[in-house]
C-alpha cells in the first residue's frame, strides 16, 4: 500500500467517526429505578450516588444516570425494562462458597425441622419418588428429640418408604445415622458384624442390626456409596447455580473441592447455561506441577469461568473445639484446637507457590491458625517481592487471604493491613455461632471475634461470602448480621461494637470480594465499563429497619446485561 492510499483510507475512518458522533444505542435500559451504584459522594458526606437508570452495551454497563440522559441511548432495538422504583444494586459477589455441596446437599432429602417419624417419613417417600431407579438416597438433618415420641428411627421404619432404594440419613449431628435393609445389605452389615473401633452398630433385642450406625460404624455405609455419575454431578451444580441466581449472587469464588466439578462448569458454560461468574478455587496441597496444569487447562481471561486461589486448611471450627488458638478453650482448659500444619512445612509450601503466581487464600478459624498464616505470607511476600514475582493481575500485591478468619488478636489485624492480606469473612456464620462462641473463647477473646470493625478501623479490605451450604447463600443473612451483630429472632447481641454500616457490608459483598479476585476494574459497582452484573431488590436494603432485611426477596438477576433470574 502506498502512502497516498494510506493517508486517504486514515481520511475516511475520520470522516465515518465523525458522522457517528451519536452514542452507540443501548441493548437494554434499566429505567425509573432507585439505583445503588456503590461510588462514595465525597462532597455529600459520603454517602454513596443514586441514579435513575442505567444503559447495558453488551455484556457491560454503557452508562449511568438520570432516566431523560439515559433513554437518549434507546434505539430501535433497545429493550426496556421498567424498574417502578425498585432498588437496584451491583449483583452480590459471594467470596467463598461451595457450590457442589451446596447442590447436593439441595438434592439429597432435607430432614431438617421434621416434627415427627410421619413428617421423616413422608419427606423421604417423596424424594424415593423422584429418584432413579436403584439410586441411593442420601440427606440427613433428622432430630428425634423434635418428634412426640424421641426414639431414633430404625431400617424398618425407613424400608416401608424406600421402595428397594438404599437409603442412608444423618443425624443433624453427623454423628449418627439410619440406614436402611437395603443400604445394609450392600455394606454387608450383618447380625455377625462387629462394632468397629471408636463406632458402634445398634442392634435389637435379638442381636439385628436396627439401622443406627454410630460414628466410625457408618463408614462401611459411605464406602459402598458410589461416586456420583457425570449427570449427578452437573444435576447439582445446576441446582446450586439455580439457587445463587435466585438469591442474586452474580459472582461466586467457589470451592467445589473437585477437578471434574470444574469439567462440568465448562460444559454448563459451553451449553450457554452459566448464571453466575466462577472463579474455582485449587487445592494448596496439589503439587505445583498440578497445579499449573490445571491453571492452564481454561483461558484465564474468560470473564465467566477461570480458576482462581489455592484453599489450604490451618484448622478445623470452632463448634467443634478444633479451630487452633493460641490460648486453651475457656469451656475445655486443655485443648487448643487441632493445628494442620507444622510451621516450617507450611512456610515452604506458601513461599513455593506465591513465587509460582498463584494467589493463596488459607483457611484460619482460630487465632493460631490466623497467626501461622500471617507468619507464612510475610515471608512468602517477602520472597515474592525480592525475586519481583507477578501476581495473578500482573500487579505487585499478592492480595493473600485469609478465609474465615473469626477469632484474632488485635496485634494480627495490624499486620493484615501490613502484608495487605484481605479478610474473607462470611458474616451469616455469626448467626449460628453466637450461642456459644463466647464460651468456646471467654469473653476477651470474644471481642475480637468477627472483629469486621476492627478490620475495617485498620484498613483491612474485608471480602464477604456465605460459605454455602454451611449456610445458605442468600446474601441478606449476611447483611443483617453484619449490621446488628444480633440473632435473627433480635434477641441475643454478639459486641455490637464490632457492626458495620450498611455501605460497609455492601462493599464488602461486592467491590471487596471483587478486590479478593483482582476483578475490582471489571465488578462491584454501579459504573460505566463494568460488567452489567445487577440485582433488583423488593426493597432498599439501606431503608429498611433490620428485622426486615431478613425478608428481602429479589426480583431479578442479571450477568451480563442477560437476566439470569426473575421472580414469578
Ligand atoms: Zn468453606
Amino acid at each position: 500500500m502506498n502512502v497516498r492510499v494510506v493517508v486517504l483510507s486514515l481520511l475516511l475512518i475520520c470522516a465515518a467517526q465523525a458522522q457517528e458522533a451519536a452514542p452507540p444505542r443501548a441493548d437494554a435500559i434499566f429505567i425509573h429505578g432507585n439505583i445503588y451504584t456503590g461510588v462514595v459522594d465525597k462532597a455529600a458526606f459520603n454517602a454513596i450516588k443514586r441514579a435513575q437508570a442505567v444503559a447495558v452495551r453488551g455484556d457491560r454497563i454503557q452508562a449511568v444516570g438520570e432516566n431523560a440522559e439515559i433513554l437518549k441511548l434507546k434505539g430501535p432495538n433497545t429493550q426496556v425494562i421498567e424498574l417502578g422504583g425498585k432498588f437496584v444494586m451491583a449483583g452480590f459477589n459471594d467470596a467463598h462458597a461451595h457450590l457442589s455441596e451446596g447442590g447436593f446437599q439441595a438434592l439429597h432429602v432435607n430432614l431438617v425441622g421434621t416434627r415427627s417419624l410421619d413428617e421423616f417419613r413422608e419427606r423421604i417417600r417423596a424424594n424415593v419418588a423422584s429418584a432413579a431407579p436403584g439410586a441411593w438416597i442420601l440427606g440427613g438433618g433428622w432430630d428425634e428429640n423434635l418428634w412426640p415420641v424421641k426414639t431414633v428411627p430404625t431400617r424398618w421404619d425407613v424400608d416401608e418408604v424406600s421402595a428397594g432404594h438404599p437409603v442412608f440419613l444423618e443425624r443433624v449431628d453427623g454423628h449418627i445415622a439410619v440406614a436402611n435393609t437395603r443400604a445394609l445389605q450392600l455394606a454387608s452389615i450383618t447380625i455377625a458384624s462387629r462394632d468397629p473401633k471408636g463406632g458402634k452398630i445398634d442392634r435389637d433385642a435379638n442381636g439385628q442390626p436396627t439401622g443406627i450406625l454410630r460414628e466410625t460404624a457408618r463408614q462401611a455405609i459411605t464406602d459402598a456409596i458410589p461416586p456420583p455419575t457425570h449427570d449427578e454431578r452437573r444435576a447439582a451444580m445446576e441446582r446450586a447455580l439455580a439457587e445463587a441466581a435466585r438469591w442474586g449472587v452474580t459472582s461466586v469464588q467457589d470451592n467445589s473441592g473437585d477437578w471434574d466439578d470444574f469439567h462440568v462448569l465448562e460444559e454448563i458454560e459451553k451449553d450457554g447455561k452459566l448464571t453466575a461468574r466462577i472463579g474455582e478455587w485449587l487445592p494448596f496441597n496439589d503439587s505445583v506441577a498440578q497445579l499449573e496444569t490445571k491453571r492452564k487447562a481454561h483461558s484465564a481471561s474468560d470473564p465467566m469461568l477461570r480458576t482462581g486461589m489455592l484453599k489450604g486448611f490451618m484448622d478445623g471450627s470452632l463448634g467443634s473445639h478444633t479451630a487452633a488458638l493460641i490460648e486453651p478453650y475457656a469451656d475445655d482448659p486443655k485443648n487448643s484446637g487441632l493445628p494442620r500444619y507444622d510451621a516450617p512445612k507450611l512456610n515452604e509450601m506458601t513461599k513455593e507457590r506465591v513465587l509460582a503466581g498463584f494467589q493463596v487464600g488459607l483457611h484460619a478459624i482460630g487465632d493460631k491458625g490466623a497467626q501461622m498464616a500471617l507468619d507464612a505470607f510475610a515471608d512468602a511476600e517477602r520472597a515474592a517481592k525480592e525475586k519481583k514475582v507477578k501476581a495473578a493481575n500482573g500487579g505487585e500485591d499478592y492480595r493473600l487471604r485469609i478465609e474465615h478468619a473469626q477469632v484474632v488478636t488485635p496485634l494480627q489485624v495490624v499486620k493484615f493491613r501490613d502484608l495487605k492480606v484481605i479478610a474473607s469473612m462470611q458474616p451469616c456464620h455469626l448467626l449460628s455461632d453466637m450461642k456459644w462462641a463466647q464460651a468456646r473463647l471467654g469473653e476477651k477473646r470474644a471481642a475480637h471475634s468477627y472483629a469486621w470493625t476492627e478490620f475495617l478501623k485498620r484498613g483491612v479490605t474485608l471480602a464477604f461470602g456465605t460459605d454455602y451450604p454451611v449456610e445458605s447463600i442468600s446474601p441478606f443473612r449476611g447483611l443483617y448480621a453484619a449490621t446488628t451483630r444480633k440473632s435473627e429472632d433480635g434477641k441475643q447481641e454478639y459486641f455490637p461494637e464490632q457492626k458495620i454500616s450498611m455501605d460497609q457490608a455492601i462493599a464488602a459483598y461486592t467491590s471487596g470480594s471483587a478486590f479478593a479476585a483482582f476483578d475490582e476494574k471489571q465488578k462491584g459497582l454501579v459504573v460505566p465499563g463494568m460488567f452489567a452484573d445487577l440485582v433488583v431488590l423488593d426493597r432498599d436494603v439501606t431503608a429498611v429497619v433490620p428485622q426486615k432485611l431478613l425478608e428481602t426477596h429479589v426480583l431479578r438477576t442479571v450477568v451480563g446485561g442477560k437476566t439470569v433470574y426473575e421472580a414469578k
